[in-house]
């Protein structure tokens, strides 16, 4: 991961979350801040990107006319690099946020209730807190100074407890637009067809930014197709590409569970193009639409419908732990077999 500045930051929120990003310009610059925040959404959505940004536009020497961070002076820098001594982030300590941490948090407020001096509180992961970290943190946010704001982050609102869902002002993220996603990709010079293709396997920012890193997702792309070519000739060269191939490009379970995904797509547009006549652009592997169709035309109905089944069937198996690379293994005998 690469350091995040003060200016990539700002960039991030607004690009994920235009409009909660203003919105808290505007709140901060009528100083109508609430004292506590209860940031909901799904991971990749900006939550911590609108946060930092809140911390940086109330703290910022130089706001714009609209209330937000510029970016660029030492206070949003100091609280981009997580150094700034007013603006606390809080994360998990393992795999939970512990009352310690919680009470460390809590002399802070004290402190700077006597200080009269403002403070910005982010508490990531908010919903690991353990019960009695989270009931010490209660005591905090039920006796609300002018001076603090927490703001909590989680993937759920549902998993906080009732008592600080109560107490928080909840703001729920949406999913990023897919316009701002294409504009997002096509920055970081992805390939049209890539961005289609990558669009179909998640809108989670992160996990894009995963699988256009060193162009992953163009060479597993590359091995599938041409795994796919010795398949449709009924060519055992396909079982050894499996190893060869396509398993030196797998290196964790994300890339697994993207991998299996993939072949899903795959057999999904030759299903499409065989049942559906569906053009190359609505297809996820629409830059091979001739191979796609030349394999329609040559598979009957029967066998098609059995290959998907079988596939389906097989990537489930992957929940219950069966090594990854005999699951390739077995599907690509699957439909070797139903092929010759
Ligand atoms: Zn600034």
């Amino acid at each position: 991961m690469e350091t995040k500045t003060a200016p990539r930051i700002i960039e991030t929120a607004l690009q994920k979350q235009p409009e909660l990003a203003r919105h808290f310009g505007a709140v901060v610059q009528a100083g109508e801040l609430s004292h506590a925040y209860l940031f909901s959404g799904a991971t990749g959505r900006g939550k911590l990107a609108v946060s930092q940004l809140v911390a940086m536009s109330l703290f910022c020497a130089h706001p714009d006319p609209a209330g937000l961070a510029c970016g660029h002076c030492n206070e949003c820098d100091r609280i981009a690099n997580g150094e700034h001594p007013d603006v606390l982030t809080l994360k998990p300590d393992g795999q939970s946020i512990k009352i310690d941490q919680v009470r460390q948090l809590k002399r802070e407020f004290s402190k700077s209730a006597v200080e009269g001096k403002q403070k910005v509180f982010i508490i990531d992961a908010a919903d690991t807190m353990t019960v009695a970290a989270a009931n010490s943190l209660l005591k905090v946010i039920e006796e609300p100074t002018a001076t603090v704001t927490a703001i909590l982050l989680t993937t759920d609102y549902h998993h906080m407890l009732p008592t600080i869902r109560s107490r928080t002002q909840l703001v729920e993220f949406p999913p990023i637009q897919a316009a701002e996603l294409i504009r997002y990709l096509q920055a970081q010079q992805v390939s049209a067809t890539d961005i289609t293709l990558a669009l179909k396997i998640t809108n989670d920012t992160d996990e894009l930014d995963q699988l256009v890193t060193d162009h992953w997702l163009s060479k597993m792309k590359q091995q599938l197709e041409t795994w796919f070519t010795w398949l449709k000739q009924g060519d055992a060269q396909a079982f050894p590409f499996i190893q060869t191939n396509v398993l030196p490009l797998v290196k964790d379970r994300f890339s697994q569970n993207v991998t299996i995904t993939m072949i899903c797509l795959l057999f999904q547009d030759l299903f499409d193009v065989k049942f559906r006549a569906l053009p190359a652009p609505k297809l996820a592997f629409g830059d091979v639409y001739d191979l796609l169709k030349s394999a329609a035309d040559q598979l009957s109905d029967e066998q098609i419908v059995s290959m998907i089944n079988d596939i389906l069937t097989t990537a489930q198996q992957q929940q219950v732990n069966v090594g990854f690379q005999s699951i390739l293994e077995v599907i690509t005998l699957q439909c070797l077999a139903t092929i010759n």
